[in-house]
């Protein structure tokens, strides 16, 4: 049997150890015998051992190889699992998890310190996926469901925002993990929606205004979007006003829908740049 060593912290390892948590979080991916369930960093096992009593097949990715090895000791024999000794952010998602009929449940305690980019990577390969149960920093959950006009809210709100519905399901606090980590956590659910939730027209677009919009938080609407550079001064000011948006306001006051308008008036401008 393999001995365990130290938790890594970097590699984010805040273990599970709070039976209810654990129990709850299951609970709330509501795992089915029908269910394909991938777990991003199943670590010691602490979500992985719930999910396999009730699913239909369970992949697990974990990029520790030390902990991978003992994770292919223990379902050794264990057709329904799959362990993959491998990154999340580098694996081919559609290669490993596009071969089933059926859309994919996600499971993750995320490690924290990459839990954006993973968050991006999800986005990306969103069309594999029915619903996702994830935790992560509080602070970082509250941006994604964070209103206009809040400090919160920003960037992830808006193009996680875009493709999923998103909500706050529960808080966990630092005493229900090993070792325990210096903020607060928040389990949430994703549930991947089959068109973006506004018409934005070029993506690519809409991804760049909203990342200007909030490039330069103290600066005006208008002066973000000059450096974008998606569309001449003048153009710009017509757009503002077609759209019937004060350019003097601040990124953060203007709703989705905003935003998307102001995308769909730019993407006629931008159609063959690339981002
Ligand atoms: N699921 C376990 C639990 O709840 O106790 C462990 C969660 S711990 C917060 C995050 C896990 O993600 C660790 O096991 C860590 O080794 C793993 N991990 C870190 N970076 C990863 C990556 N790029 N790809 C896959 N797993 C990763």
């Amino acid at each position: 049997m393999t001995t365990l060593r130290r938790p890594l912290k970097s590699l984010g390892q805040n273990f599970l150890v709070d039976g209810n948590i654990i129990a709850k979080i299951i609970r709330t991916a509501e795992p089915d015998p029908e269910d394909s369930i991938l777990e991003i960093g199943p670590g010691r096992g602490a979500l992985s051992d719930l999910l396999v009593q009730n699913a239909r097949r369970l992949t697990l990715v974990e990029f520790d190889h030390a902990l991978a090895a003992a994770l292919k000791e223990r379902y050794a024999g264990n057709d329904l699992v799959t362990v993959i000794d491998g990154d999340i952010l580098e694996l081919d998602l559609a290669e490993v998890l596009g071969k089933e009929q059926s859309a994919w449940k996600v499971v993750a305690n995320l490690p924290y310190n990459i839990s954006t980019p993973i968050l991006f990577r999800l986005l990306e390969m969103r069309g594999l996926f029915s619903r996702l149960v994830l935790m992560l920093q509080r602070e970082v959950g509250e941006r994604l469901v964070a209103s206009p006009d809040c400090a919160d809210y920003g960037v992830t709100t808006l193009l996680l925002g875009l493709w999923f519905d998103i909500r706050r399901e529960f808080i966990v606090p630092p005493t229900c993990f090993h070792p325990r980590p210096k903020v607060d956590s928040a389990v949430l659910s994703f549930v991947p929606l089959h068109r973006p939730r506004v018409e934005v027209g070029d993506e690519a677009v809409f991804r760049k205004v909203v990342k200007g919009a909030f490039a330069m938080r103290r600066k005006t609407l208008s002066n973000c979007l000059k450096a974008t550079e998606l569309a001449s001064v003048e153009d710009l000011r017509e757009i503002l006003q077609q759209c019937g948006i004060d350019g003097k306001r601040r990124g953060e006051t203007l709703s989705m829908e905003e935003f998307a308008s102001l995308s769909r008036s730019l993407s006629k401008f931008s159609s063959t740049a690339e981002f």
